[in-house]
């Protein structure tokens, strides 16, 4: 319905307008009855809809109303399936719509810088490209239904240790490359309704007071047209808040933050027009989520759980399969041992912690989807909520364990390790789990592992185990969809989001994380996940991208479109990726671009382009990528902009980050110069570099050498190359002072001059 919202704006008082700046409670935006505007609901998100029915807490203290749990972020994006996060976000919003939800708060794409933030669970990866990509896909999915979503924690929420108070540092170069990376396209993409403003300070200023993000980039820049939210409290300054673009503060505030706005109106400290604007921007967002309420809106409760059993197979990772362990046998009976397979992990703690619909039963999902024929027999084998070692369990599981043909052993992380609030010391998993595993290993030399837990974990055991699933948080239909993946029913096409290190100190972050005090410094960079491990040569446990299938695959006829191109233009690449094995399966074809050189540092590869497809035993399929300026550019900290260097790039299509299987490259030509402004310091290397100034500078040494008093090195063969590299580490003022007095300070002036005429010059043609 169309509505003149600055009129309704202009109707309000200011008490009117203040007020809905704030909730009215835990999960309510407030309305203003004489105008007939509503208060609408919120809840949380990400992977399912935590509607609390009484009380009202961030950790899931409470019980909500019964919705679908599906896998959480780091599931989800392991499947690497666009289409399917859409589908998952089509479902929440459905789910949303059935009980009267304006929107849902997610999906949440904060980067995972460490392995030990408690949060990782909740988030999607390591790498901005895939990490926006499938927030994309999960606002476009929710907001397909008439709710809105709330893109979270803007920005640089990579830790739980001092969440509140914590000031993120980051260069500007690494904010843009990697943690701002991570939200912007999905924002660009598929403006989410809202935006959830992070807890932290982001280079000395909170989060929610930051105009530099809320305004000039989020806004400004990428064009953002729904409203910020804060994260539950992270309110430091009301009005500041409100200046730097912050709309609405939650939960409620008792009327405190909008006395201050009142407050600060009448007194001059506040432009009434930032509150309008503020308000109007609230409305739009209010006005729409009642124009697409849908009236009677339900849920079909067994095809939602339907679909999480889909996801939760579709994101299951096969990391080891040795001698063809997996798909288990029929006939062959089996101990599933591990007290996650009666009690399964299938989410994170917190805020995002839901009531789930159903949960399938483990165990009895195995022999169902294994048959009456096949024995199955389970044993505990640890403490799910302590751990202390029992022996008795072990001996049980030791005995369940060798009397079959295989054993499947479920253990990973309990929910006390991992949880939204803290991080973890360490990446170890329980000891009553480990003990077990390897008192298994001792009596079963056929085991399989299925890894329940949030994040990666050390695996010192890994050599003692045939077959390895890791099955991340897998939602309520966790159940059935390993029971599929163990017994072939699913073909594992799941692949890492993240890079499992051998051990945590392999990680860049491990000497400045969680930082000290009030200040964490992100010393490491741009150098996060795979760029770093790849660019440092660290052997990872499992490298980003991995994962198994039970067929195979095979690449070929790598073609790129133009092998000379500007950075303006779009180049088209395709590959022919065949199913090679005996069975149906899925393959996520990744690409990485490299610069292999710079004058910038630079990682050795970035994702830049995944699909997967679904093949037949013998299809083949082209498949087919789009890249742009991005691909090949970096941020510039000089010109405030993306810059592509002229020169070639290497395309590369992997299987992971580790495994490239086809290469070739293609000539990128920047359209935007980087202008080099000269003084008395400018190196004469760079000069040197530089196209239009190198062209004078040697008209200049064609008169005169410049260095004619330097000393050099007669007699050496390479004398000449000497002094060229000796040169090009020297000031512009060398040359009066090498010159033999051939070369005067007004000279040099004067050349100054002329380098930066020429420069203003090659702008302007621009
Ligand atoms: C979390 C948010 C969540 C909010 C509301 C906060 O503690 O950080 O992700 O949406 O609570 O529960």
């Amino acid at each position: 319905m169309a509505r003149d919202i600055k009129s309704i704006v202009d109707s309000l008082t200011l008490e009117e307008k203040a007020s809905l700046c704030s909730g009215l409670d835990f999960w309510h935006l407030k309305g203003i009855e004489r105008l007939e505007i509503p208060s609408v609901m919120v809840t949380d998100g990400p992977h399912g809809l935590r509607k609390q029915a009484e009380g009202a807490d961030h950790l899931g203290i409470y019980n909500s109303v019964p919705a679908t749990c599906f896998p959480s972020a780091v599931g989800l994006a392991s499947t690497w399936d666009k289409e399917l996060i859409k589908k998952v976000g089509e479902a929440l919003g459905e789910e949303a719509q059935a009980e009267d939800v304006a929107v849902l708060l997610g999906p949440g794409a904060n980067i995972k810088r460490s392995p030990l933030c408690g949060r990782n669970f909740e988030y999607f990866s390591e790498d901005p490209y895939l990490s926006s990509e499938m927030a994309t896909n999960h606002i476009n999915g929710v907001q397909s239904k008439g709710v809105g979503t709330s893109l979270k924690h803007f920005a640089a929420n990579n830790q739980e240790h001092r969440r509140m108070s914590v000031d993120a540092v980051i260069d500007e170069r690494t904010l843009r490359e990697i943690y701002l990376a991570s939200f912007e396209q999905a924002v660009k993409k598929a403006q989410p309704w809202t935006v959830m403003c992070s807890y932290n300070k982001v280079n000395g200023e909170y989060a929610s007071e930051n105009s530099r993000l809320l305004t000039e980039i989020l806004r400004d820049e990428w064009g953002f047209e729904g409203f910020v939210v804060s994260d539950w409290g992270a309110v430091n300054e009301r009005v500041d808040g409100l200046k730097a673009g912050l709309e609405l503060e939650m939960p409620a505030n008792n009327g405190i933050g909008d006395k201050k706005i009142v407050e600060a109106i009448r007194n001059g400290g506040l432009e009434e027009e930032t509150l309008n604007i503020a308000v109007e921007r609230l409305l739009t967002i209010i006005y729409r989520a009642v124009d697409n309420k849908k009236e009677h809106a339900f849920y079909d409760k067994k095809e939602h759980h339907k679909l999480a059993r889909e996801v939760a197979s579709e994101s299951m990772v096969l990391l080891r399969n040795d001698e063809s362990i997996l798909p288990l046998k029929k006939e062959d009976s089996v101990a599933i041992i591990g007290a996650f397979a009666k009690q399964p992990r299938i989410q994170g703690g917190g805020s995002s912690h839901i009531n789930p619909t159903e949960v399938d039963d483990v165990v009895a999902q195995i022999q169902l989807v294994a048959g009456n024929g096949t024995e199955v027999k389970y044993a505990p084998g640890y403490y799910l909520d302590k751990d202390d070692i029992d022996e008795q369990l072990i001996e049980e599981a030791k005995m369940a364990a060798q009397d079959a043909a295989v054993a499947v052993l479920f253990v990973g992380l309990p929910d006390r390790y991992e949880s939204e609030g803290y991080d973890r010391e360490h990446l170890h998993m329980p000891e009553n789990h480990q003990l077990l595993l390897e008192a298994i290993a001792e009596v079963q030399p056929n085991l399989v592992v299925v890894l329940s837990n949030g994040a990666p974990i050390e695996m010192p055991w890994l050599s003692k185990t045939k077959g390895l699933v890791e099955a991340y948080l897998g939602g309520q239909a966790f159940g059935g969809a390993i029971a599929d993946v163990l017994y072939g029913v699913k073909n594992p096409s799941g692949r890492l989001a993240e890079t499992f290190p051998v051990k945590l100190s392999d990680n860049p972050s491990y000497l400045n994380f969680p930082g000290e005090g009030d200040v964490v410094e992100y010393k490491e960079g741009i150098f996060v996940g795979y760029r770093y491990y790849d660019t440092k040569q660290i052997e990872p446990l499992f490298p980003f991208g991995f994962g198994l299938s039970y067929t195979s695959f095979e690449y070929s006829n790598l073609a790129i479109s133009d092998k000379k191109v500007k950075d303006t233009a779009e180049v088209r690449v395709e590959v022919n990726v065949k199913n090679t094995g005996t069975i149906a399966g899925k393959e996520v074809v990744q690409l990485y671009v490299k610069d292999p050189e710079s004058t910038v540092i630079r990682p050795e590869k970035e994702l830049k382009g995944f699909e997967k497809v679904y093949l037949q035993p013998g299809e083949e399929q082209t498949v087919v990528f789009t890249l742009d300026k991005r691909a090949f550019a970096y941020y510039n900290v000089q010109l405030k902009d993306w810059h592509v260097e002229s020169g070639d790039f290497e395309i590369g299509i992997g299987k992971s980050a580790k495994d490239l299987v086809l290469k070739d490259s293609l000539y990128v030509e920047s359209t935007n110069t980087l202008p080099l402004f000269v003084h008395r310091n400018t190196l004469v290397g760079d000069i040197m570099r530089d196209p239009i100034l190198s062209k004078i500078a040697n008209s200049l040494m064609e008169q005169f050498n410049p260095f004619a008093n330097m000393q050099g090195s007669e007699g050496e063969g390479d004398a000449p190359e000497m002094m060229k590299a000796m040169m090009n580490n020297m000031p512009l003022r060398a040359i009066v002072n090498f010159s033999g007095g051939q070369f005067s300070e007004e000279m040099l002036e004067g050349l100054i001059a002329q380098f930066n005429d020429a420069v203003h010059q090659s702008i302007k043609q621009i």
